[in-house]
């Protein structure tokens, strides 16, 4: 059922028994209404029929003293006849006396000693023979012209004759009693006599007098007293009508009131609590209609939290006008709430516990990938180190052989020194990268020019480089530029960049090798044009022991433990190490960051002779037997901008000179053939060469050696490795007065 039917079944059950309660109530008040008006009626008739009474009362008593008078007795009738008139005043009214037949004597209407032939009249001997006052119905008046009532009196004379006499009334004087009431014009009063004859009414008398009224109300009058009957008048209206008697004479006094008057007010009782009710029905349909939308409103909103909270949402509070639904509403919304946090905390959970699985299968599979890569190191380790054992093995059993051949003895001697340095190293490179990576190196830090890392590393890496038959270009925008760090472990680290760019790119490659200063750091980058690195293994080319495949293009990879140093050694000195390639073939590229000593990148033109435009470019010429460091020597002063010529021997290095100037000359003195003394004396006699600086670079630092230079005509004399600066202090000086390269290209 719905709510707006149950709400109408609740109006209906308190409306039904105070309506039956109101309607009855109502009922009997219109009932006593309706009997107070009937009530007043029967009064009106009452009232009247007492104004009769009075009336007739009057005239028998006048007639009563008439009747005693000394002259009635003696049958004396003119001071009678005057006495009548005296009492009679009234024109509707007339006294009048019969004799004991019938025969009218005398008429106060008419003048005393008149005869009147009228034949005896009936009715007179019957008034005589009751022998008291009586009171007449309707008649008919003298020649039946009119209507008329009289109140008559027995009269007996001194004589012993016996009389009449009465006070005639025309019917009017009574229709005038009736009138005098001031009475509702709807009333119909009429007044008959005992024979149920009408003498009186107050409309239409002249149609009615004379006619005997409706048997049944003639009826009712004859048994009752007094009383009521419903009655439709002559007139045709529905009427109650209330009857009442005179007591004088019998007669009846009705009064007929308009059912539609009595009724009346009970109709407007009525209407009024119909309409009464009707607008409580309405308010109560309105009630019902706007309380049932309440609550059907208020329970779809609460049915739309109910789905919401099923679909796992969390239900609004829509405020329905209903507490009830509201509470309700409150309760799933805070039950969604907690259903919602408790559905957070369980997926936070869940995806814990991914996270979890994930990092635990990520932690398998890296640790299933470093003891791949452990199994493979070691197979490659049993291999490198079996490697040399092959020559050790064949040199060692010649020289079991016993050969005396010299040559063939000192052949197999290097072999074995060559097999055996290249083991210690593999063993070293072992022992090292087991410290570092362990964190027991500890790095001396000292401030180191970033220029003479770059020129010790391109030395190491250059006889590589030469084998490989690469071309190596360095370009160094800030060669003054200064870190904290280990100079040995720096040089370390980008000879080991440069070794493996020089590995891994197939011969006649281009290696470049760029030093830059950005926001703080010394950038030193490492290009190559080599087989480049797959995605695959580049997120891993730092770990120990990480390699590509074998292939003959990689036939020289080392051990996997390079990048790893690298890593670490530059991770202790605060900066760090990128690789990028963008795949096979298409080279690589490593990136070193260090970070600069502090105040150095921001003084950057601290030694303003050092800074970009470097050093005034200068053309010089190198004269060493030993061809790599030469060229790494040569390759340093290149990326400083200067133009170098590398010589191997005096002789070339003398006809070169003839051909071209040189503003300085780096003279290794132990050449073969015509050593570096010699050489600087013959340059110094050259006409060219003459003014050049000439310095000595040797493995020699004793004092006489040096004074032996001086001597020979040396400017300055360096003990190898060369100090850079030094020699940057002695180009700048050159520079103002010798040859200048007038672009130095790279
Ligand atoms: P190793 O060179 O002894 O194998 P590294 O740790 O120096 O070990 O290098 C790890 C691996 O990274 C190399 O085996 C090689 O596969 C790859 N790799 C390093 N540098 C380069 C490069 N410049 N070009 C191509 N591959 C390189």
């Amino acid at each position: 059922m719905k709510t707006r039917s149950y709400l109408t079944a609740i109006i209906l059950i308190v409306l039904a028994p105070l309506l039956a309660l109101s309607a009855w109530g109502l009922h009997l008040l219109l009932e006593d209404e309706r009997e107070a008006r009937l009530a007043g009626v029967a009064e009106k008739a009452r009232s009247i029929a007492l104004s009769i009474d009075q009336e007739l009362a009057a005239a028998e008593g006048a007639l009563r003293v008439i009747a005693q008078t000394e002259p009635m007795r003696r049958e004396d009738f003119a001071p009678v006849y005057d006495l009548m008139r005296k009492t009679i005043t009234s024109a509707d009214s007339w006294g009048v006396l019969y004799d004991a037949d019938g025969r009218m004597l005398m008429h106060t209407h008419h003048p005393y000693g008149t005869q009147f032939n009228e034949g005896p009249n009936p009715w007179v001997l019957d008034a005589i023979a009751r022998h008291r006052a009586s009171v007449s119905d309707l008649r008919d008046g003298r020649a039946g012209k009119s209507k008329v009532v009289s109140v008559q009196m027995p009269v007996t004379t001194a004589e012993g004759r016996q009389f009449l006499i009465t006070h005639t009334f025309h019917v009017s004087h009574i229709t005038k009693l009736l009138l005098r009431k001031d009475l509702p014009h709807s009333w119909v009063i009429g007044v008959f006599g005992t024979d149920g004859v009408t003498l009186a009414r107050n409309l239409r008398e002249n149609e009615f007098i004379g006619k005997p009224v409706k048997p049944k109300l003639y009826e009712a009058a004859r048994r009752n007293a007094s009383g009521r009957i419903p009655n439709v008048t002559r007139e045709g209206i529905e009427a109650y009508t209330s009857f009442t008697h005179t007591s004088r004479a019998a007669w009846t006094v009705a009064i007929a009131s308009p059912m539609d008057e009595i009724n009346s007010p009970a109709r407007t009782a009525t209407a009024l609590a119909a309409l009464v009710l009707v607008a409580a029905l309405a308010f109560a349909a309105a009630g019902i209609i706007l309380f049932a939308r309440r609550i059907t409103g208020s329970t779809r909103l609460t049915l739309a939290a109910a789905k919401t909270l099923e679909v796992g949402g969390i239900p609004e509070v829509r405020p329905s006008g209903v507490v009830e639904a509201d509470l309700l509403q409150r309760a799933l919304n805070e039950a969604g709430a907690k259903l919602a946090r408790e559905n957070e905390a369980r997926r936070a959970l869940e995806r814990e516990r991914e996270t979890l699985l994930a990092s635990e299968r990520d932690a398998r599979r890296e640790a299933e990938n470093q003891n791949r890569t452990k199994d493979e190191f070691l197979a490659m380790l049993a291999h490198e180190l079996r490697n040399p054992l092959a020559p050790i093995a064949a040199a060692a059993h010649t020289l079991a052989l016993g050969v005396k051949n010299e040559n063939v003895v000192r052949r197999a001697s290097e072999v074995i020194v060559r097999q055996v340095d290249h083991l210690k190293s593999l063993i070293n490179d072992l022992l090292d990268v087991s410290r570092v990576t362990r964190g027991l190196v500890e790095i001396e830090k000292e401030p180191v020019e970033v220029a003479a890392v770059v020129a010790s590393a391109v030395e190491q890496a250059q006889p590589l480089m030469l084998a490989h038959r690469h071309t190596l270009s360095v370009r160094a925008d800030a060669p003054q530029a200064r870190v904290l760090g280990d100079r040995t472990r720096l040089i370390q680290v980008l000879s080991n960049l440069l070794n493996n760019a020089a590995k891994y790119t197939p011969d006649g490659g281009a290696i470049a090798l760029e030093v830059e200063l950005r926001e703080g750091e010394a950038v030193i980058s490492v290009r190559d044009n080599g087989i480049g690195i797959d995605s695959e293994l580049m997120p891993h080319v730092f770990d120990l022991f990480r390699q590509a495949k074998r292939t003959s293009e990689r036939a020289q990879g080392g051990l996997g433990l390079g990048l790893a140093l690298v890593r670490s050694i530059v991770s202790l000195h605060g900066g760090r190490v990128e690789g990028h390639s963008e795949g096979p073939g298409k080279g690589s590229c490593f990136v070193l960051h260090l970070p600069l000593l502090a105040g150095e990148a921001q003084q950057p033109a601290a030694v303003p002779a050092l800074a970009h435009g470097l050093v005034p470019p200068v053309r010089l010429m190198i004269v060493d037997d030993n061809l790599d460091a030469a060229r790494a020597l040569a390759s340093l002063l290149e990326a400083k901008g200067h133009r170098v010529s590398v010589l191997p021997d005096a002789p070339s290095a003398l006809e070169r000179s003839a051909q071209e100037a040189y503003a300085l000359y780096i003279l290794d003195i132990g050449l073969p053939g015509m050593d570096g003394y010699e050489l600087a004396r013959r340059l110094r006699a050259m006409p060219g060469a003459g003014e050049a600086v000439l310095v000595a670079l040797t493995g020699y630092g004793q004092t006489h050696d040096i004074d032996k230079a001086f001597a020979a005509g040396f400017d300055h004399h360096f003990v190898k490795p060369i100090d850079v600066e030094a020699l940057d202090r002695i180009l700048a000086k050159a520079a103002s007065r010798a040859i200048l390269v007038a672009a130095a290209p790279i």
